[in-house]
């Protein structure tokens, strides 16, 4: 039987050791689950909403536990895991208000003077393969809508957080959810072809890399069912001439280190118009240069380690990688140690076309920092990409941004701020960085079978 360990990043202890689940045991959840599902979805929207705020509750009343959990599995720190949870709690909020109203009926008048109407309803069990690096709001953003419209969720969670997977289903207990409605399942990645071929799961939703969303995608196409991806980013943070340089070079810099890069719209390209190039690298050197190394339990730290050794010795490849083709080194650079999850959060400039830089997603604290001419050479390079998920851009002028915007391939263009989620807001990605919304009433219209009525 395949062990799922939970090991401290930071330091390299093991946490815990977990069995994955054998074939009986996903046997008995996935009946469990569907069995949920046919009371579940005969549920009011008040009643669902009133659990959900519940877990708002449990989640606010013990954040500070669940951070704990997050900093100590996945090397984030404590300040930051402890923001994710109060995040979780947001969600299960704004939707515990909201579903009702998405998901109402919406009548429909037809010129000839008769009438239909549209409602949504549930679809069953919903997979979900999450990735380790928000830990708890990948899976909030998925579960809170998905429960609200009435369908069950199933967690495959990566395997480095196996922790987080149970703490997760723990919040929705002690929010008082019937057994069977969220279940956390550990198991191997191999395994969940299995799970999606099985019919009581009728669509899955995947963050995660471009591999495991093709592979996922793949066998859901095979069963004719629903997916949703949220893939990789490589985000372009556009810096015009007429910006407030001060200001977006600061936020550049906490764009990049937000969860020490390990997040997919962070901020990963930094496109700068010639005149204030100078300006903004030394600024943003400097916040970078200025940000505190710490253990992740520590309040004062502001990056801790990368989530797991492997993911800090390919990070440092593309570095060398980058490097060996032409691109220069302004801060950092170093070669992490041998088995360790740290790493120097590092700048590159003068990046080539041919470099993993230029192309690739680079997961962790690496920038890359590239000089324009002017905004047409920016909008240019910023779409020269394989992905598209969030940009920023930066102008004072407001009326412009909003016009390059239009330009901009991506699912969302922040103006003059750094990309974030918000759950009032739609949130997904065109390109390589996957389909589908998630988040506001976009995100819980994703796993629901809107029928038409027709009433004659
Ligand atoms: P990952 O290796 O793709 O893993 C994500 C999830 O997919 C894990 O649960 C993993 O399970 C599973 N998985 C991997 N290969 C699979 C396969 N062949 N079949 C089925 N499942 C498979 O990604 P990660 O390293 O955890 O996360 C980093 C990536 O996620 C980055 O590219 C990042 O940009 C992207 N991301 C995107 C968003 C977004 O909203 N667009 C948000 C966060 C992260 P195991 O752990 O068991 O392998």
């Amino acid at each position: 039987m395949t062990k799922i360990k939970s090991i401290n990043p930071f330091d390299g202890n093991l946490l815990k050791e977990f069995d994955s689940l054998s074939s009986s045991d996903m046997e008995e959840k996935l009946s469990q689950s569907e069995n949920a599902f046919q009371a579940w979805k005969k549920t009011s929207m008040d009643h669902r909403s009133q659990l959900m705020k519940k877990a708002a509750k449990v989640l606010k009343e013990e954040k500070d536990y669940f951070a704990k959990i997050i900093s100590l599995e996945m090397g984030k720190v404590i300040k930051e895991s402890i923001a994710e949870v109060e995040k979780c709690a947001w969600v299960c909020e704004y939707y515990a208000e909201n579903a009702a109203d998405f998901l109402k009926a919406e009548p429909i008048n037809l010129p000839d003077g008769s009438k239909a109407k549209i409602i949504h309803q549930p679809i069953g069990a919903v997979l979900a393969v999450m990735p380790w690096n928000f830990p708890f709001w990948q899976v909030f953003r998925f579960a809170v809508p998905t429960l609200m419209a009435g369908n069950t969720g199933l967690l495959k969670h990566a395997s480095n957080v196996p922790k987080c997977s149970l703490a997760i289903e723990e919040v929705f207990i002690k929010a008082g959810f019937p057994a069977g409605v969220f279940l956390s399942l550990l198991i191997d990645s191999k395994k969940t072809t299995e799970i999606i071929s099985d019919p009581r799961v009728k669509a899955v939703t995947l963050t995660g890399s471009e591999k495991a969303g093709a592979a996922v995608a793949s066998a859901a196409g095979q069963e004719i069912k629903k997916s949703l991806l949220e893939l990789g980013g490589s985000d372009p943070f556009i810096i015009l001439e007429d910006a407030d340089v001060e200001k977006a070079s600061e936020t550049a810099a906490k764009a990049r280190m937000i969860n020490f890069g390990q997040s997919c719209i962070a901020a990963k390209r930094f496109i700068v118009v010639e005149p204030v190039y100078d300006r903004f690298l030394e600024i943003f050197t400097e916040k970078i240069k200025s940000m505190k190394f710490g253990d992740p339990l520590e309040k004062e730290s502001d990056y801790g380690s990368m989530a797991r050794p492997d993911l800090a010795e390919e990070l440092y490849e593309q570095v060398q990688k980058s490097v060996a083709s032409g691109a220069k080194i302004h801060l950092g650079g170093n070669k992490p140690e041998k088995g360790s999850a740290r790493f120097d959060p590092t700048i590159l400039t003068e990046i080539p076309k041919d470099s993993p830089a230029y192309s690739e997603e680079l997961f962790g604290p690496v920038a890359s920092v590239f000089k324009v001419k002017n905004t047409d050479e920016a909008i240019k390079l910023a779409n020269d990409s394989e992905f598209g998920l969030g940009a920023s851009l930066w102008s004072k002028d407001v009326e412009k941004a909003e016009r390059i915007a239009e330009s901009i391939e991506s699912g969302a263009v922040f103006i003059n701020s750094l990309v974030a989620s918000n759950p009032h807001l739609p949130f997904g990605g065109i390109k390589k960085s996957g389909y589908g919304r998630e988040l506001s009433r976009y995100g819980i219209l994703e796993f629901v079978n809107s029928k038409t009525v027709y009433l004659g």
